[in-house]
């Protein structure tokens, strides 16, 4: 929009501009809805965040910015519209329609939203954590694992994540420390049992990550402290795998969402939520793993039950009118 304050109607707002924003941009285009979509920063959501993707079929090996510009693009070849907003709320109206509001006051008047906003992973906020993302700091196991075969790594956390995760990761690794804060893990006993099992997992209690360390090359290692004696240590890793909790962005919607007690919208088959004409996909939405290839093909399906859902709109209207 040229100036802000203004207030514009649209079809279709699809708010967040990751891979599953953008594959229902370009769905939705394609299916000729009057579309538009707002994304607070670059086009491509953690995509930006992804040094080297090898699990996206038909592309064995992609910088993740190469793959968010592609996608940008290809959305972009059938007419997407993208806005550069931060999306600040998005209500449900008495008429049914949403009104989706921009940070700079920016309207828009929505017959139908489709939440792509993704999530944020919880972060250590430590000295290096930020300097060694992507070059050594992962929140992605599934993402990453592989690109550290043979060497010794950590892992930080006690719940569900950490411990699956950690376990996952020994199919790459020859080490692995989890680093846990208190003495005892809060994941599942089966989460648990893998864990205490597995003969490549050492479990370092009571302690916390300090810092990051490491050199142009990349990390090396982690300063660590235990809670109970304060005493510091080095460990020699090349690799920190961060999984204390990720929280999904679903702070803009001010109706009540169904969501499970982890924040995440439940959704139906055809990604609806309990919102009528609220479609959600990604990594916002309560699902078994959050991939890109999952986010893809949940978008693809939100576009296609939203544009049902608009098409009923319509028909009923004329109905009424009749
Ligand atoms: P979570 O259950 O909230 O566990 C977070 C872990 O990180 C806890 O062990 C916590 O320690 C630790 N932690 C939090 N902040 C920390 C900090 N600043 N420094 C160090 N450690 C910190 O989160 P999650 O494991 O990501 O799981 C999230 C949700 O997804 C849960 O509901 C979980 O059940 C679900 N999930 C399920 C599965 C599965 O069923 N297979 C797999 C993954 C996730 P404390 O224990 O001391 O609090």
């Amino acid at each position: 929009m040229a100036e802000t304050g203004s207030e514009r109607k649209v079809e279709l707002v699809i708010v967040g501009g990751g891979p599953a924003g953008l594959t229902a941009g370009l769905y939705a285009k394609r299916t000729e809805l009057d579309t538009v979509l707002l994304e607070r920063g670059l086009p491509g959501g953690q995509l930006l965040n992804t040094e080297l993707i090898d699990d996206y079929p038909g592309l064995p090996e992609i910088d993740g910015r190469e793959l968010a510009e592609l996608m940008t693009k290809h959305a972009q070849k059938f007419g997407l519209e993208i806005q550069t907003a931060a999306v600040q709320a998005i209500k449900k109206l008495e008429n049914g329609d949403f009104r989706v509001t921009t940070e700079g006051d920016d309207v828009y008047i929505a017959r139908a939203v489709i939440l792509t906003a993704g999530g944020t992973p919880n972060k250590l906020e430590v000295p290096g954590e930020v300097e060694y993302s992507g070059r050594g700091v992962s929140y992605c196991a599934i993402c990453d694992g592989a690109f550290f075969k043979g060497e010794t790594i950590a892992v930080a956390g006690g719940g569900d994540a950490a411990t699956e995760e950690a376990d996952f990761l020994t199919r790459y690794v020859d080490k692995l420390y989890l680093i846990h804060r208190r003495d005892e893990l809060r994941a599942q006993k089966i989460l648990q049992n893998r864990v205490f099992e597995n003969p490549k997992i050492e479990i370092i209690w009571d302690t916390v990550v300090e810092e990051v360390l490491g050199d142009e090359k990349g990390m090396n290692g982690l300063r660590l402290r235990n809670v109970r004696t304060d005493e510091e240590s080095r460990l020699d890793a090349t690799g920190l795998f961060v999984f204390i909790g990720f929280l999904p962005n679903t702070g803009l919607l001010e109706d009540h969402a169904e969501h499970d007690a982890g924040g995440y919208l439940i959704t139906d088959r055809d990604m609806r939520t309990s919102i009528p004409g609220l479609f959600v996909a990604g990594d916002v939405r309560a699902q078994l793993t959050r991939q890109i290839t999952t986010a893809v093909g949940d978008a693809t399906t939100a576009v296609i039950a939203a544009e049902k859902y608009l098409t009923e709109l319509k028909e009923a209207e004329a109905t009424a009118t009749a």
